[in-house]
């Protein structure tokens, strides 16, 4: 496995692989990974020639009241498990040199970024696009997978792509969640274990939604309803939005008629989760727990 901190060595491997005419995947994480990293590492296989894993925890898409400093961090750690599951290059640029102090270029995908999670974290989203296009042209991917539990992450980079005809192949993967169907996280190490045993409701609300929507509730406000009940049964837990949206444009549904998706931010202790699930009569028929393995 090759390890390259400097993006002009990445750029110029990434160049040479693309003129050779070799497929590179690419993962881009923040690290302190955790199997539902590594199913994407997975979600590769067969699509390209060499797998690319990046770490780098982007400063632009972190707010100022934000966790950056405190987000978990442990490269050695990383690279064995990267080492173990089949990567082939890790990309781990600094700071300095991915944000010069004249660096001044954003991408912005305007109406998407501006709903669910992009309504608490201004500015999050134009960090994200901003980040992914570089890694895009720096390493010159033919593929990139995103998980979907960051399910508006993962909406707004298939637009960033199609409107910018980026020419790479996008894969989206399911979510990976602990026993008691916890959305698996790189946060979730920052729960204590009050928070950490309380974040379960976040899923078993979920569940309770999917159940509603598959029984026939057709009404978004009587779901949501039912799911903040769940969640703030337990007072560790307080939710930050609790929406149902259409799962193209984000915009607020009143009616279950087709499929929709239920998204939640929940604060537990001072640590944001979000989680997600398609509901309605397209929805996933699967609960949400069996979704773990
Ligand atoms: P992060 O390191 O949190 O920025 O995440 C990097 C990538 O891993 C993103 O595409 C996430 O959506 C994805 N990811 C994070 N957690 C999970 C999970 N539990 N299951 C599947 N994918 C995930």
């Amino acid at each position: 496995m090759q390890i390259i901190h400097s993006y002009t060595e990445m750029q110029k491997l990434g160049t040479e692989l693309f003129q050779h005419r070799l497929r590179l995947g690419l993962v881009p994480t923040m690290g302190y990974l955790h199997p539902g990293h590594i199913s994407l590492l997975h979600a590769l296989n067969g699509k390209c020639d060499l797998k690319a894993t990046s770490i780098f925890i982007n400063p632009k898409q972190f707010a100022p009241n934000e966790d950056y400093t405190s987000y978990p961090r442990d490269s050695q750690r990383d690279l064995e498990l990267l080492e173990h599951n089949g990567c082939d290059i890790v990309f781990m640029p600094n700071e300095a040199d991915m944000y010069p102090a004249d660096f001044q270029t954003y991408v912005k995908v305007k109406q998407l970024s501006k709903k669910l999670c992009g309504k608490y974290r201004p500015g999050h989203f134009e960090g994200v696009t901003t980040i992914v296009l570089r890694l895009f042209q720096i390493t010159r991917c033919s593929s990139a997978v995103f998980g979907l539990k960051d399910y508006q992450q993962a909406l707004i980079i298939k637009r960033m792509t199609q409107d910018l005809n980026l020419g790479v192949e996008l894969i989206f993967a399911p979510t990976i969640r602990e026993a008691d169907g916890l959305a698996m996280s790189s946060r979730n190490a920052r729960l204590n274990p009050l928070h950490r045993q309380a974040a379960a409701r976040i899923p078993q609300s979920l569940e309770t939604a999917r159940q509603m929507a598959l029984n026939g509730e057709q009404s978004s406000q009587t779901i949501i309803n039912i799911v903040r009940e769940v969640i703030t049964q337990d007072d560790h837990l307080i939710p930050q939005y609790i929406e149902i949206v259409d799962p193209e444009t984000l915009k607020k549904r009143k009616r279950i008629d087709s499929k929709a998706l239920l998204a939640v931010a929940v604060f537990a202790g001072g640590v944001r989760l979000i989680d997600n699930v398609i509901i309605g009569a397209e929805g996933t028929k699967e609960a949400i727990t069996k979704l773990t393995k």
